[in-house]
């Protein structure tokens, strides 16, 4: 379940993954696409952990809130609008249930609305995806998290800018994967699930 405290604590969580690994993921991303998103994702995350210190948010839903606004406005790339929607949405299902599992699922209905993309399109959704469905079928660990971010080396890219490389995005792994696997590790070590 997210609480105030769990969530609190695995955005700075996510934000520590992120600066660790930021030259990493934008290796991943020089690979196939333009070599930015752990940039990205750092820049969105040092905002968003500025707004909760300036904003002090008292509750799960204003807690998504002030991270989604940071990350859509604050992240040029594409993953700040997405990764934005999916706290928007997670932001509104909070407000109406606790079940983790839903809210997760809003937020990833965020992600496909907003890119237009589905499974197996070699993007983050395929970390979230098979993330949910594992949770809804038992306990989520970590090797799953490594083997979903793994299986993305096999696809071929069909959205954003590793698509305009076709067949040669195969053999590489999807850095907004790599990214989400933080995103969700993170959760699991704040006590979320
Ligand atoms: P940009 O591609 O604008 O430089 P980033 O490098 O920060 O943005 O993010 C790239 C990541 O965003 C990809 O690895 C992929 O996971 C994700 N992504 C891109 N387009 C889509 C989309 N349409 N749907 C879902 N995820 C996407
Ligand atoms: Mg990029
Ligand atoms: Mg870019």
């Amino acid at each position: 379940m997210f609480t105030t405290e769990n969530l609190t604590k695995s955005f700075y969580l996510f934000h520590e993954k992120i600066e660790q690994q930021k030259n990493q993921l934008s290796e991943l991303d020089q690979a196939i696409g333009d070599g930015d998103h752990g940039n990205n994702m750092s820049r969105g995350m040092t905002a968003v952990i500025q707004g909760i210190e300036e904003k002090q948010p008292e509750t799960v839903p204003e807690l998504f809130k002030v991270a989604a606004m940071n990350l859509i406005s604050k992240v040029g790339g594409a993953s700040g609008p997405l990764y934005g929607t999916a706290m928007l949405q997670m932001s509104k299902a909070s407000q109406t249930t606790e079940d983790t599992c839903q809210i997760l699922t809003e937020g990833l209905a965020g992600i496909k609305n907003r890119g237009k993309s589905s499974e197996d399109e070699k993007t983050m959704i395929d970390l979230w995806f098979p993330a949910i469905e594992k949770m809804q079928q038992g306990k989520l660990t970590k090797e799953d998290l490594v083997a979903f971010v793994e299986r993305t080396k096999d696809m071929e890219a069909k959205k954003g800018r590793a698509s305009y490389l076709g067949e040669r995005s195969i053999g590489h792994i999807d850095p907004g994967a790599a990214s989400s696997q933080l995103l969700f590790e993170s959760f699991m070590e704040a006590g979320v699930f």
